[in-house]
């Protein structure tokens, strides 16, 4: 194993613990993959049947793009989570890490017609950068990968209408702030809902100087850096098994 993959591993496991930690597993359920550089375009995977607090950089599962497992391992792979995984990374090539959440609120809001409103903090500043995949049922059918392709086009952030969220990053750092700021604008959406007061829109003017605003406040730093370490430095004080 290079030292890059086995990186990888502690980076990619500490996210699954963070994650969870987030409140953003789903029993045994849902995947965040990171590819591994080179030219085999092979991704790390969590183990079918683990939850997220168990995961740890020695059981992550190595796939190839179509779903084959690589590593000498006594772990499965979820075919479900694979489809989606695996047609994005073969896709893809700029999006490194890929998360797919089934949390209340992303749910929630990708079963709402209008899908994600840009009439919060959050939700605005994503304002152009979301996309959205309707509905087949379980995505286990080989043929939806290219309708799923197709419809998250050049974005980093896909709402699959009726299921969940879906985020990609070129960084695994990129990647948890992408998660985070999807899953943020919809909590925002489906409490803001839940009032039952009429909601106050924000102007297009705003809504289309987003990415410019995001640009200013980023100040040229690596989009999730800050945070991911943040978060890591959190879990570090709890728990470091996910290292092993
Ligand atoms: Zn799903």
């Amino acid at each position: 194993m290079t030292e890059t993959e086995q990186h990888l591993r502690i980076e990619l496991a500490a996210c699954y613990r963070i994650f969870d930690m987030l409140g953003w597993s789903e029993l045994i359920y849902n995947h965040i993959t990171v590819k591994i550089p080179g030219d085999d375009e092979h991704f790390l995977i969590n183990p079918y049947g683990l939850h997220y607090s168990e995961v740890c950089a020695s059981n992550l599962v190595k796939v190839d793009v179509d779903g084959r497992v690589i590593d000498d391992t006594p772990y499965k792979v979820n075919p479900a989570g694979m489809l989606i995984h695996s047609a994005i990374h073969k896709a893809r090539p700029d999006l490194h890490c890929i998360s797919h959440l089934h949390t209340t609120a992303g749910m929630a809001v990708a079963c709402q017609q209008r899908g994600l409103r840009t009439d919060n903090f959050y939700s605005v500043l994503l304002h152009n950068q979301v996309a959205y995949h309707d509905f087949e049922g379980l995505t286990v059918s080989p043929d939806e990968k290219q309708r799923l392709v197709a419809n998250l086009g050049d974005k980093q952030q896909l709402i699959l209408r009726n299921h969940g969220l879906l985020s990609g990053g070129s960084t695994l750092a990129e990647m948890f702030q992408n998660t985070w700021a999807l899953q943020r604008a919809c909590e925002i959406q489906v409490a803001a809902d839940n009032t039952g007061q009429a909601l106050i829109s924000i102007d297009d003017d705003i809504a289309n100087r987003s990415e410019e605003l995001l640009r200013v406040q980023r100040s040229g730093m690596a989009v999730g850096e800050l945070e991911f370490a943040a978060f890591k430095r959190k879990l570090d004080a709890q728990d470091t098994s996910y290292k092993l």
